[in-house]
């Protein structure tokens, strides 16, 4: 068998991807079903890095759009990714696999805090890795904590993990005329204004020319697929 086209992958997972069809929380099902496609990778000796989000629970911007101090209520968010990080270790253990919570607000009881070296150690060991807490800085999406620890991590590629399975050209679900790109540029996606990741994440990625993949975490197989190079998903390239 031939080997993975990426060694190391930073998977992004959003807080909204655990929820399955519930309109809350975390769904059973949908998290196990998660961990067996990041399963099937890690079993191929890929090592993988998750930032998880937490939108499933909380999500600092409408709070404060309602009146409530911005800073607090992105707090409150970067929290609802711990939960979501103890969520997703606990769901790997029941499938046997070896993971290790990191968390960039300190909360030691909970999870280890953010060290870049222990990090990209237990990557060598062959343990995932999740990080909790986003950035750990209020005004920040976890997009932007997948970009910035998939440059720490010298991971080979930040992966975003949706519902959908990658770029389109307009709405898949509106427009029946609408394809998948398989590869774009940056500056493809820039001119076309299509979105990949939330601004500021997109750019640390083109400035430090990081690939970037957005593909369906629920088609079977589409991310191993992906890690062989196959045609998955959507690769934004330099
Ligand atoms: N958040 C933050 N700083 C970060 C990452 C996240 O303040 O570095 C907060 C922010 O309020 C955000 C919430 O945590 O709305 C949940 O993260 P996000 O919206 O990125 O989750 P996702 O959409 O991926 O589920």
């Amino acid at each position: 068998m031939s080997a993975p086209v990426y060694k190391r992958i930073l998977l992004k997972l959003s807080g909204e991807a655990l929820m399955g069809d519930d309109s809350y929380g975390i769904n059973r099902e949908t998290i196990t079903r998660i961990v067996q496609e990041v399963k099937a990778v890690v079993d191929m000796g890929v090592q993988v890095a998750v930032v998880i989000g937490g939108g499933n629970i909380f999500r600092g911007v409408a709070p404060a759009a309602a009146g409530m101090d911005r800073a607090t209520a992105d707090y409150m968010g970067m929290l609802a990714t711990v939960m979501n990080a103890l969520a997703l270790q606990d769901a790997f253990r029941v499938n046997g696999v070896v993971s290790r919570v990191q968390s960039a607000l300190n909360i030691e009881q909970v999870a280890e805090p953010y060290i870049r070296g222990k990090a990209m150690r237990y990557l060598e060991e062959g343990r995932v890795v999740i990080f909790g807490a986003g950035t750990g800085n209020p005004f920040f999406t976890t997009d932007t904590a997948a970009a910035l620890r998939g440059m720490e991590m010298n991971a080979d590629i930040v992966i975003k993990a949706t519902k959908v399975d990658g770029v389109y050209t307009a709405d898949p679900k509106t427009d029946p005329n609408a394809t998948r790109y398989q590869r774009l540029s940056f500056d493809e996606a820039i001119n076309k204004n299509l979105k990949v990741m939330d601004a500021t994440a997109f750019t640390l990625c083109r400035d430090q020319k990081m690939p970037l993949a957005v593909l369906s975490v629920f088609k079977a197989g589409a991310l191993a697929r992906f890690v062989m190079g196959e045609d998955e998903g959507t690769l934004v390239h330099c």
